[in-house]
């Protein structure tokens, strides 16, 4: 007799059904051309403004050259995981130049942000240890500590004093206090000057995940640690991601040679995986060195930032504090932001409704983000196109 167990593919039609109920249910459009800050989606070309390219560096014209030099000199593939064969001459030349852009000793390249706080965590903790976490981490960093199987304690959003309770309630073991360095859905910035004195205090490693900070945050770029004026001795891990502000693929975590090593020689996220494609780390490396140098993506940016919320606030939005390109514009619910997005998309905008489970239940919101590219006259429109879509949503919403 078959054993009795729940049918997967039934389970999941199941779940499928009760998330389109909800307005849960996410679909992938396909992009066809994509042209500075304009895409093209089914036949339409809409100006992009959920992008996380907020330099302007994904097809910029060094970094596109970078990967076809790099392709045609060496093909594409790493062929190999790096401590077997596929430690190549371009992620060697990429870890020294992050580590001497961040001002730290040592830098470590790996396949996606993603597999980096994978592998930070459950190269260097374990059972009896604590990850302790912001309530709004991206979900990477929640994963991490899952595979590490330790302790997972999360705190309220931007509270260092909460981190602190919860780092005293584990007085055994090692503890990471884990955070992202810019949020990715909300845009504000961890109270890292605080955090790294809780830190210190409780003999815990600081470890900041800057994938929306570095290149956009700082001096020279070098993100939202080098911005709260704290070095290595205080976060002695960061991760930078290639794939938001350097407008690649891939991470790198920099920080302490011998946490560095350790992740090398430990991280199975790291060991078990083919090395990023070479052409991707001489993009990245053409990219950072763009960023480090051209300050004027940088001002141009937090100009448009400012435009952008100085606009919204004369027409009656009262947006969360941000002062990065991330500028979440509050719905409540989920059906709210999709008929939000739907109009601007009408209006020839790409905006992006984020809804649960990656943001809390009932704080859906549009995602809007800026890019160095974007012109001042384009934001503008944008303003104008999510005040129309408002007052669309609240004439539904009255009738
Ligand atoms: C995007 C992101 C990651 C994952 O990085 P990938 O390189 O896209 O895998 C990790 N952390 C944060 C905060 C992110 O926004």
């Amino acid at each position: 007799m078959a054993a009795r167990r729940p049918d997967l593919r039934r389970r999941a039609q199941a779940q499928r059904a009760d998330a389109l109920a909800r307005d849960l249910v996410r679909s992938r459009r396909v992009v066809t051309r994509r042209d500075g800050v304009r895409m093209e989606v089914d036949g339409r070309w809409l100006l992009d403004f959920c992008g996380n390219d907020y330099l302007g560096l994904a097809q910029q014209f060094q970094v596109v050259d970078a990967v076809q030099d790099a392709a045609a000199r060496d093909g594409i593939g790493g062929i190999s995981s790096h401590l077997v064969c596929g430690h190549r001459v371009a992620h060697e030349a990429l870890e020294r130049e992050v580590a001497d852009w961040l001002e730290v000793p040592r830098a470590l390249v790996f396949g996606s942000g993603y597999a980096a706080n994978l592998a930070v965590q459950q190269a260097l903790l374990g059972e009896g240890d604590t990850s302790v976490q912001d309530r709004l981490n991206h979900a990477s960093l929640i994963d991490g500590a899952r595979l590490a199987g330790c302790r997972l304690r999360r705190y309220p959003h931007g509270d260092a004093e909460g981190a602190l309770r919860q780092l005293r309630t584990v007085p055994d073991g090692a503890a990471m206090l884990a955070t992202d360095g810019v949020f990715s859905m909300d845009g504000d910035v961890a109270p890292l000057r605080q955090l790294a004195l809780v830190a210190r205090v409780q003999s815990a490693l600081l470890y900041v995940d800057d994938a929306h900070g570095v290149g956009v945050l700082g001096p020279g770029g070098r993100g939202s640690v080098a911005e709260a004026r704290l070095g290595v001795d205080e976060v002695p891990l960061q991760l930078v991601t290639l794939g938001k502000a350097l407008g690649g693929y891939g991470a790198v975590v920099a920080g302490d040679v011998d946490l560095v090593e350790h992740l090398a020689g430990n991280a199975r996220p790291y060991i078990y995986t083919t090395a990023l494609p070479p052409p991707q780390a001489a993009a990245a490396l053409a990219a950072v060195k763009l960023a480090r140098r051209e300050h004027w993506r940088r001002e141009k940016l937090a100009a448009l930032v400012q435009r952008f919320r100085d606009g919204m606030a004369t027409r009656g939005f009262d947006l969360p504090d941000s002062a990065t390109p991330i500028q979440p514009v509050p719905c409540g619910d989920n059906a709210r932001a999709l008929d939000m997005a739907a109009r601007l998309e009408a209006d020839g905008f790409r905006v992006a409704a984020i809804r649960p489970p990656t943001v809390p239940e009932g704080r859906a919101r549009l995602r809007v983000t800026l890019c160095a590219a974007h012109g001042e006259d384009q934001v503008d429109a944008l303003v104008h196109a999510l005040a129309r879509a408002r007052d669309h949503a609240d004439a539904a919403r009255a009738a």
